[in-house]
């Protein structure tokens, strides 16, 4: 692992940008398939033309990087469900209330008469659930290792404030189990991954090593065009010696032991559990269920609800998008029956969904 890396203060700056595209296009080397696994990266990419400004021997590819997109359909099902259970108010953040579930979306439910509210930080939750202890508040858990300490927080104090009508469904992800088994889906060979900053920031570069240990290379990357750039160079230089580490290109977010307070109320709040992924399936010790101590706050204990039905929306191949073997070109309802205003899928509905970024920036 090489670590850290200086300091990169001109980050916004034009020139530097130029200055990093040109010798990227300047290099000599075997043509690069290189995922961006995060959805942040993903929708920069597409803002600022930087898959298009690339030299042809190096292909961005998208991946599972969008907590709302890799959010299996059963699990929205399932918080549609308890949405319209009685005395039951559900609370979840903006993008998922026009996810379309198998048979109806949150905002539908919603309309029939549930109790669906939009929060802007678990915190809020807990406060409607303070508010009005006659009625169950369940939160939708949805992100990864950058939203789970926080709710892990919140939880935390509801158990502490004896608030035991605030419930969470959790359906956190955690980033490199994902990466491992990217690494097995056939067909798509993958050379290298962009890995997530501010994911990072929580877990740590360290957490990366066993998938340089398969031959990959890793940088952790920032979010600005000059930091992607910076990052993909780092990336090549790796392939071109044929080596694979784990390298920080965004020292000024990411320390090499992550972010201890976070990871132990993480490790405190919730369990590790096996876990399905859209598009991935399942993946063994991938997701965070919410531990025995917590489980007055488990909404998946307390409520028992039926989506035997769950299935993918028809004709979407979101599942594909996240994997990386497709890009939303490739899907024949994308801008034709698929569009941010009537969205199929969660890729065209996130703020951070591969589809969404496509439609507005790549079309
Ligand atoms: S364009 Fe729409 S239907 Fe096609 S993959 Fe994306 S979200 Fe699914």
């Amino acid at each position: 692992m090489t670590m850290p890396l200086p300091f990169l203060d001109e980050f916004r700056h034009a020139d530097h940008t130029a200055a990093l595209l040109e010798t990227l296009r300047e290099r000599q080397g075997r043509p690069l398939k290189i995922m961006e696994v995060c959805g942040t990266h993903t929708m920069a990419i597409s803002r600022h033309g930087i898959r298009q400004a690339l030299p042809e021997d190096i292909e961005l590819i998208s991946g599972p990087g969008c907590p709302v997109c890799v959010t299996a359909n059963a699990d929205i099902d399932t918080f549609i469900e308890m949405a319209l259970l009685p005395r039951l108010t559900a609370a979840t953040f903006g993008d998922m209330l026009r996810v379309p579930g198998t048979r109806t979306g949150l905002a539908e439910a919603r309309s029939r008469g549930a109790d669906v509210r939009i929060v802007y930080s678990p915190l809020d939750a807990l406060e409607l659930a303070r508010a009005d202890r006659s009625r169950q508040v369940v939160f939708f858990g949805v992100g990864f290792e950058t939203t789970a300490p926080t709710i892990a927080a919140t939880i935390a104090r509801a158990r502490d404030e004896g608030i035991d009508n605030f419930l969470v469904y959790s359906a956190h992800k955690l980033v490199p189990p994902a990466l491992e088994a990217l690494c097995e889906v056939p067909g798509l060979a993958v050379d290298a991954f962009l890995c997530p900053g501010h994911v990072s920031a929580i877990i740590g570069p360290a957490a990366y090593e066993p998938i340089a240990a398969r031959g990959l290379p890793c940088v952790i990357s920032g979010f600005e065009p000059a930091d992607i750039l910076q990052s993909l160079i780092m990336l090549a230089r790796q392939a071109d010696a044929e080596r694979a580490e784990v390298e920080v290109q965004y020292g000024r977010g990411v320390r090499p032991e992550g972010n201890p307070t976070a990871l132990s109320l993480m490790d405190t709040v919730f369990t590790v559990a096996d876990g399905e992924w859209r598009g991935l399936g399942k993946i063994p010790a991938s997701t965070l269920a919410i531990g025995d101590e917590f489980a007055a706050h488990d909404a998946a204990r307390r409520f028992a609800v039926d989506v035997s039905y769950s299935r993918e929306p028809e004709g979407c191949i979101c599942g594909e998008i996240l994997t990386g073997l497709k890009n939303p070109r490739q899907c024949g309802r994308f801008r034709r029956s698929c569009t941010p205003d009537h969205p199929v899928g969660p890729c065209m509905v996130s703020s951070e969904g591969t589809c969404a970024a496509y439609f507005q920036y790549e079309s």
